[in-house]
């Protein structure tokens, strides 16, 4: 894909077309946004733009050089990722990427490489990556992909030029899933609705299990009021529970495998509609239409603050959950608080 023709991300493709336009790339860059947004469809555009060698600076797909960029096999442009099973970057291959970004270009302009899930570098390999960073060579393009500059060190960031990459609209979305995938119309309003602005998320999930899971928390959180501590042990067990991918294959990388918290984004997507619902009445509903009752009565109670301290309290247990914490307690931990 060339630059194009990506979607949802005019700021990101402004920096990079500017760039291009004045012949003044960075020689790092960093992307950095949710999993599934387009950032290594961009970082693959941007490459395409560098090697074309019909039509620069956004490159023409159908050259020599774009064919073999699209193929994944032109010898300018290198994509690494962890290995298979590992949930980290190790310094052996940032010095491999250190040898092949110090050779001169065989065919291209420059030496590119792509380095994905950059948030999984060890801090040992984060070292070697900055003295690479810090001495570029001047054909060396380097485009790291991160879903957080939480993990990335300071002289590394600093040493980068940061790329934001936005969730996707909505619509944006559901335009993609009906023009490339085949999507029934309704069916991708769905799909777009719960993908929480990911379109790798969109194309992981499925459609029957999330709906039989969305219909089982919202009836769940319906009776929470009254729920006893076994019930609400009960719910915590379901929630953390990794749920059965039946479309895992566009799911493989670290980052979008699941980690339980999927069926909590429905818990927090039914607080966001109560929140909605209170600042923006039956207009706010679109995800939990058929429990408009509910989310009203919910939302007329607690109020704006209120839906505010429940929105907080599933992001703050969604975020433990990510740290490792002991997941069933956490969840039970929620669901008394919502209560
Ligand atoms: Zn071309």
């Amino acid at each position: 894909m060339l630059l194009s023709g990506i979607r949802g991300q005019d700021a990101a493709i402004a920096i990079l077309r500017n760039a291009l336009a004045r012949d003044r790339l960075a020689h790092a860059y960093l992307f950095i946004g949710p999993a599934g947004i387009g950032k290594k469809q961009t970082a693959l555009a941007l490459a395409h733009a560098v090697q074309c060698q019909e039509s620069p600076p956004d490159g023409c797909g159908a050259c020599g050089s774009c064919v073999q960029v699209t193929a994944g096999t032109h010898p300018d442009l290198r994509v690494v990722g962890p290995e298979a099973g590992k949930q980290s970057i190790a310094i052996d291959q940032v010095r491999d990427l250190q040898r092949v970004l110090s050779l001169r270009p065989v065919q291209g302009k420059k030496k590119i490489a792509i380095l994905e899930e950059a948030h999984l570098l060890t801090p040992q390999a984060q070292s070697a990556l900055l003295k690479m960073v810090e001495e570029p060579s001047g054909d060396a393009l380097l485009v790291l992909l991160t879903l957080n500059s939480a993990s990335l060190s300071r002289p590394l960031l600093s040493r980068c030029q940061q790329v934001r990459f936005a969730p996707l609209p909505t619509p944006v979305i559901e335009e993609i899933l009906v023009r490339t995938q085949d999507k029934d119309p309704a069916l991708a309003r769905t799909l777009a609705l719960y993908s929480r602005g990911s379109m790798g998320r969109a194309l992981v999930l499925d459609p029957e299990v999330f709906t039989e899971e969305r219909r089982y928390v919202e009836e769940e959180l319906q009776k929470l009021d009254a729920a006893s501590f076994v019930d609400l042990s009960r719910v915590a067990e379901w929630l953390v529970a990794d749920r059965v991918r039946k479309s895992a294959k566009n799911a493989e990388t670290a980052s979008e495998r699941s980690n339980g918290s999927d069926r909590l984004a429905i818990v927090l997507s039914w607080y966001e509609e109560v929140l909605r619902y209170a600042v923006l009445g039956t207009e706010g509903v679109v995800r939990h239409q058929e429990c408009l009752g509910a989310i009203a009565k919910l939302a007329t109670r607690l109020g704006v603050d209120g839906a505010l301290r429940q929105l907080s309290v599933v992001y703050a247990t969604i975020q433990a959950l990510g740290r490792n914490a002991n997941r069933q307690l956490a969840v039970e931990d929620m669901l008394l608080q919502l209560k």
